[in-house]
């Protein structure tokens, strides 16, 4: 895939070399819950730029849906107090329009309107001519073409100061994550478009507070350029994602125990690159290990089965129609003979001796 962004730093926009923090609450609730949380977050020292929610996409109807434009306000007089740059989500040409009048710093584009290609492109009319950074969250589903597509729309009308946000993915697999992360696809940005910025949302990745930590420095290892965490003064009590957000001064702790390691643009690349490599290896190690496992317990059915019928354990055909076939398979795959052929002699080796025990069983406790 292919594509020829023109791009400004965001992070230079902000004022911060290396990491961009983000952190605020999900939504905007009240005046108090907005300032004191901001107040709070600013105290900690640790974060560079004030988040709120004003208009919540929520899955069902008769949700809290955001408290509207009056929370703008609130999010920007947070800004002024506490002197940080101030970002919220636009989904339409109207929320551009009031985020921009009420004089919000920086927008973002939320996971549900990425994979709309019709209110990207409202969004980004509503743009045309005006100078605001703004970051793009990855579309609910693992589809990179619409994520990048979302920034090319912008850009063609002029948005430069673009990032990206990482949020992780909606799966139907067993996982301890909300949004499973598949950080392999926001490598793949990064390896295709080497110049923009991508934040990891570690908050909607995890959809709990206990996962955060990890999430974040696994984040900051694969060398993303800031974090986005959701906080709250009470978030027990939080109107929206609850679970996920946590107290200002937990958040100042979590920043404080990330590792935030240094490296040079080449060495991120590869890094990146082998961290990819790797994850794919293990993958496939655990695999392997599974699959002899299976194979194993196969042959002691089978040893059971061979001393029920009376019949030896090594039957020197079977076996060299094994070696046989599967080193010409192993050939046709690249697969050296002498590799394959220890592979299966270890292989092999352990069959016979799990069908000799289960076929000695009874003699052990005769000896
Ligand atoms: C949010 O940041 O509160 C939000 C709604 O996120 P997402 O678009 O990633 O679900
Ligand atoms: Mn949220």
């Amino acid at each position: 895939m292919n594509t020829n962004l023109t791009l400004e730093s965001i992070k230079k926009f902000i004022g911060v070399d290396k990491h961009l923090i983000i952190s605020g609450p999900c939504s905007a609730e009240t005046e108090d819950q907005v300032m004191s949380t901001c107040e709070r977050l600013n105290a900690t020292g640790k974060v560079n730029m004030l988040r709120a929610g004003i208009w919540k996409p929520r899955t069902r109807p008769n949700s809290f849906e955001g408290v509207g434009e009056v929370g703008l306000e609130w999010l920007v007089n947070a800004g002024k107090a506490t002197g940080l740059k101030t970002t919220t989500e636009v989904a339409k040409a109207e929320h551009v329009e009031k985020a921009l009048k009420n004089g919000i710093d920086v927008l973002w584009i939320g996971a549900r309107t990425t994979v709309n290609p019709f209110s990207v492109q409202e969004v980004a009319d509503a743009l045309k001519g005006v100078d605001v950074p703004v970051m793009v969250k990855n579309p609910i589903n693992p589809d990179l073409a619409l994520w990048i597509g979302a920034l090319e729309r912008l850009n063609k009308v002029g948005i430069t100061k673009l990032a990206a946000i990482h949020r992780g993915f909606a799966t139907s697999e067993a996982t301890p994550f909300r949004n499973v992360p598949k950080w392999e696809i926001a490598i793949k940005l990064k390896t295709i478009v080497p110049d923009l910025e991508i934040i990891c949302d570690p908050s909607h990745i995890s959809g709990n507070r206990e996962l955060i930590p990890l999430v974040s420095q696994k984040a900051l290892d694969l060398d993303m350029d800031g974090l986005m965490i959701e906080s709250h003064i009470h978030p027990s009590t939080a109107l929206s994602d609850a679970q996920q957000q946590m107290k200002p001064a937990a958040f100042g702790q979590i920043i404080d125990n990330l590792v935030f390691r240094k490296s040079d643009v080449k060495n991120e690349l590869f890094n990146n690159k082998l961290e990819e490599l790797r994850e794919q290896i293990d993958k496939i190690d655990d695999d392997i290990i599974h699959q002899f496992g299976t194979r194993m317990g196969i042959a002691e059915q089978i040893g059971i089965y061979k001393k029920e019928n009376k019949v030896t354990v090594l039957q020197v055909n079977r076996w060299k129609e094994i070696l046989e076939e599967r080193t010409s398979m192993g050939k046709a795959l690249g697969l050296s003979e002498e590799f394959i052929e220890k592979l299966l002699e270890l292989i092999h080796k352990e069959s016979i001796n799990r069908q000799n025990k289960v076929m000695n069983e009874d003699l052990v406790g005769q000896k």
